[in-house]
């Protein structure tokens, strides 16, 4: 628009100026040795003009010639650098499908036409690895070190790698640096724990949950159960290695951190019996089984206890199961206690409650012993077994990692090492050898804190 108008200005400008010559010829002599020219104003005017145009027109394709190679190169390497973008995306792309040999065609064109910049060393990399050289994927994650804005990718590179060959030490080692870098994201906390752990550091993977939980990589709740589970674990070590002294102190400290996680009051309430205080066990007990119940602190609270004849232990559970006294799990031990004290109504009660609240194989079982110890006829004992045996199995400790069953809670797992892997649930249709994958809660059983949240009525 305004370009239109300067336009449309000149051109008045030029019409007026041709118009003044018209009306006010002049002439102009010029001479210049035996030359002479005489011509008009108007047309000298005319003359002048054309030359400043052409002065002007001249200088512009001066400049524009002079900087051309300039721009050619510019354009060139713009040209390389949209290409080798092109070659990197496709190549990450070709990585993610599998596909090696594209994937590496791709790589060696970013390199190429990109000059090797961080980014195609991931590229490089990656398509190194999925065509099984893992000497030079190492050597790109190498490279990735040198650069802060890929030490990380390089690190994590590194460390797979370590992982996968079992060099323990070595994994250890870029766990450290990786969390250096990267404290809060959860998988480098995660790898520095479990490496520390491998390591036998059980302090320092201590202090990891510690720091992890203050960074807030780790839910409050998640760290206070796995340090517990620490302190069970170095309870353990201390008492395997004839240190008492120090195996109760660990307990104690798992205790007093999760005193309504079940393994750990157990394992206080077992070293406070052996010290000889049996109330202060008791009451450890009960305190957990008042937040969840499990058929591990019945058994627990009746081995610590040891009240002799079966009327006795009846009492006993019957004061444990008070404290939870909806809790399908109550009903089972109080039934359980009062079947073998032969208290038949008072078993078929607490029975026919905890049906009624989560059915269940192991409350069906119960059901036909009642009925074999009351003499109700077989066909009402065949009936709870029958019921018995199409109820979901009965929950059992099982690794979350290999599936192993634990005949009791463990810190770690010892068929596959895993740290706090056992999980209260039934083995499922697949049975307790078939591979699970991870479970989805499992509603009406007892769990320990978050991991597996209980749906059950506890008061
Ligand atoms: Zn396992």
């Amino acid at each position: 628009m305004i370009r239109a108008f300067a336009f449309f200005l000149i051109l008045s400008g030029l019409v007026l100026l041709a118009a003044w010559f018209a009306e006010h010829p002049g002439t102009v002599l010029v001479t210049f040795g035996d030359w002479r020219l005489h011509t008009s104003v108007g047309f000298l005017v005319v003359l002048a003009l054309v030359a400043v145009f052409a002065a002007v027109f001249l200088d512009r394709l001066w400049r524009y010639l002079a900087t051309s190679p300039r721009r050619i190169a510019v354009a060139f390497r713009e040209n390389r650098r949209r290409r080798g973008y092109q070659a990197l995306t496709q190549g990450l792309v070709a990585v993610a499908a599998g596909d090696a040999d594209e994937a590496g065609r791709l790589a060696r064109r970013a390199e190429g036409l990109l000059h090797n910049p961080p980014l195609t060393m991931l590229l490089s990399a990656q398509a190194a690895q999925l065509q099984g050289d893992e000497g030079a994927a190492a050597n790109y994650f190498e490279s990735m070190l040198h650069h802060p804005e890929m030490a990380f990718l390089g690190i994590r590179g590194l460390f797979m790698q370590a992982l996968r060959d079992g060099d323990e030490e070595n994994a250890l080692r870029l766990a450290k640096r990786a969390y250096a870098l990267h404290p809060k994201t959860p998988w480098v906390v995660q790898a520095l724990f479990e490496r520390e752990l491998r390591a036998g550091k059980l302090e320092d993977a201590e202090a990891t949950l510690r720091e992890a939980v203050r960074q807030r990589a780790l839910p409050a709740v998640e760290g206070k159960r796995r340090r517990a589970v620490l302190l069970l674990r170095q309870s353990a070590l201390s008492k395997a290695d004839g240190q008492a002294a120090a195996a109760r102190r660990f307990a104690q400290d798992a205790w007093k951190l999760a005193p309504d996680f079940g393994p750990a009051a157990i394992c206080y309430a077992r070293h406070m019996a052996e010290a000889g205080d049996v109330p202060r066990a008791g009451k450890a007990i009960e305190k957990a089984w008042k937040e969840s119940p499990h058929p591990d602190l019945a058994a627990a609270y009746l081995e610590i206890a040891a009240p002799g004849d079966a009327l006795g232990r009846l009492q006993k559970i019957e004061n444990l199961a008070r404290l939870s006294p909806r809790h399908p799990e109550s009903h089972l031990a109080v039934a359980e206690a009062a079947l073998k004290a032969k208290i038949w109504g008072q078993a078929r009660s607490h029975l026919a409650d905890a049906i009624a609240a989560l059915p269940s194989a192991r409350a069906f079982r119960q059901m036909a012993e009642l009925e074999a110890g009351e003499g109700g006829g077989e066909a009402a004992i065949a009936q709870w077994q029958a019921r018995a045996a199409a109820a979901p199995a009965d929950n059992l400790w099982i690794c979350r990692h290999c599936s192993a069953i634990a005949a009791a809670w463990a810190p770690v797992c010892a068929n596959c090492d895993t740290f706090d892997g056992f999980q209260w649930r039934s083995p499922g249709p697949g049975g307790p050898g078939a591979k699970a994958g991870p479970q989805p809660p499992i509603s009406g059983r007892t769990h320990w804190f978050s991991r597996e949240s209980s749906e059950i009525p506890n008061r």
